[in-house]
């Protein structure tokens, strides 16, 4: 945590996309022109109010899709980040390609911006219309062209797996197109289908958990052979190239969170701001705070922090709480070490690599009863 308590991470985000996905739960609205102007004046109120250490170390606008604003709200929104930006030490944002040309590369770049995560997803043209995707894998390699040629070459893609229809052929292409385009940083996330999505409402399903077992751990082989070390359960990076902001997270530390459907943590505290847009744009300072307790937290901290192939360093634990880990969670904890489940090595926690995947199961034994 750094000295003066502050928050030394941004998270904004960007509220609309320009279609929408077929699995996609998150907080989002078709953009609309005006809307987008009136949620950029909502924004630089919520900014002006907060604000907020200007020596963030990092910050990443995310979405909904950031480039689906036009290129002059795009400009104005980074404006707004300017003074918080200078020294940042990883400055992120996401990226739909077939929302970028040639002017936003430019105004990415003018900005600041080191870091782009863009949706791949799969490189299978025919299964990226099947889950709603408005893109194809041609557009990918030219947004990661425009990047490139702007001087932004530390680029994340994401992709997914258990896709319907999808198989172990398929995913082993999309690998290897992603690959082809020389990421600095490869995320992979499951299908999940939440019941208010088009795929819940119209029940599709993701492969089964078998299928879906195997695909992961084909990931899990292919990516370290081609460089890239998993240092979290669904990411993975070449050396030096670890998503700084999302450290933050992994290690539990507090983060400013801005705008409709943006979650934050502060001073023992955790805040989500309105997933609704209009009630955002009548009150852009509401938040709505859920004050954390100690064992909260522990158990957040262990949570997250297991995620990490790292894990926990447990000295860390003890100067945070000031207990050590086994007096925190006593014995389900001897018990979960004793499995072989939980690891000790070199001062660290963590999760045994036969039960990686499986982490959500280990973490229930340490929940608080
Ligand atoms: S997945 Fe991303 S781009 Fe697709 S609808 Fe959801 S937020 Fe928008």
């Amino acid at each position: 945590m750094n000295q003066n308590k502050k928050p030394q991470a941004l998270y904004v985000h960007v509220p609309f996309c320009r279609s929408i996905c077929f699995y996609c739960d998150f907080c989002h609205r078709f953009y609309q022109e005006k809307e987008a102007d009136a949620w950029l004046q909502a924004l630089q109120k919520e900014i002006l109010h907060y604000f907020v250490n200007p020596e963030l170390r990092t910050v990443y606008i995310g979405g909904g899709t950031p480039t689906a604003l036009s290129a002059a709200q795009l400009d104005s929104l980074l404006r707004l980040l300017d003074p918080y930006t200078k020294n940042v030490r990883e400055y992120t944002i996401e990226i739909n390609p077939e929302t970028l040309d040639e002017n936003k590369a430019s105004i990415l770049a003018e900005h600041g911006i080191s870091r782009a995560s863009i949706g791949l997803q799969t490189a299978d043209d025919k299964l990226l219309r099947k889950i709603g995707r408005h893109h194809t894998s041609a557009d990918v390699a030219e947004a990661v062209r425009l990047l490139k040629d702007h001087g932004i070459d530390n680029i994340s893609l994401d992709l997914m797996y258990s896709l319907p229809d999808q198989n172990m052929a398929s995913l082993r292409e999309s690998i290897r197109f992603a690959l082809s385009l020389q990421p600095k940083h490869l995320s992979l996330y499951s299908l999940t289908v939440e019941e208010n999505t088009v795929f819940g409402r119209k029940g599709i399903t993701p492969l089964d958990e078998d299928t879906e077992a195997d695909m992961y751990e084909e990931i899990c082989r292919i990516l370290p052979q081609a460089g890239y070390r998993q240092y979290e359960i669904s990411n993975f990076a070449l050396p030096g190239y670890e998503s700084l902001h999302n450290l933050v997270y992994w290690h539990y530390e507090d983060f400013y969170g801005l705008s409709a459907g943006a979650s934050g943590m502060e001073d023992h505290c955790r805040y989500d701001k309105p997933s609704n847009l209009s009630e955002y744009l009548n009150d852009p300072l509401k938040r709505d705070v859920i004050p954390l307790s100690k064992e909260d937290e522990m158990f957040e901290t262990v949570m997250m922090g297991l995620r990490l192939k790292d894990g926990i360093f447990l000295q860390d634990f003890q100067n945070r709480f000031g207990m050590s880990f086994s007096q925190a969670f006593g014995a389900p904890a001897e018990k979960l070490l004793d499995e072989g489940k939980l690891q000790i090595t070199d001062g660290k926690l963590k999760c045994a690599d036969a039960y990686y995947h499986l982490l959500n199961s280990v973490l229930s034994d340490l929940l608080p009863v």
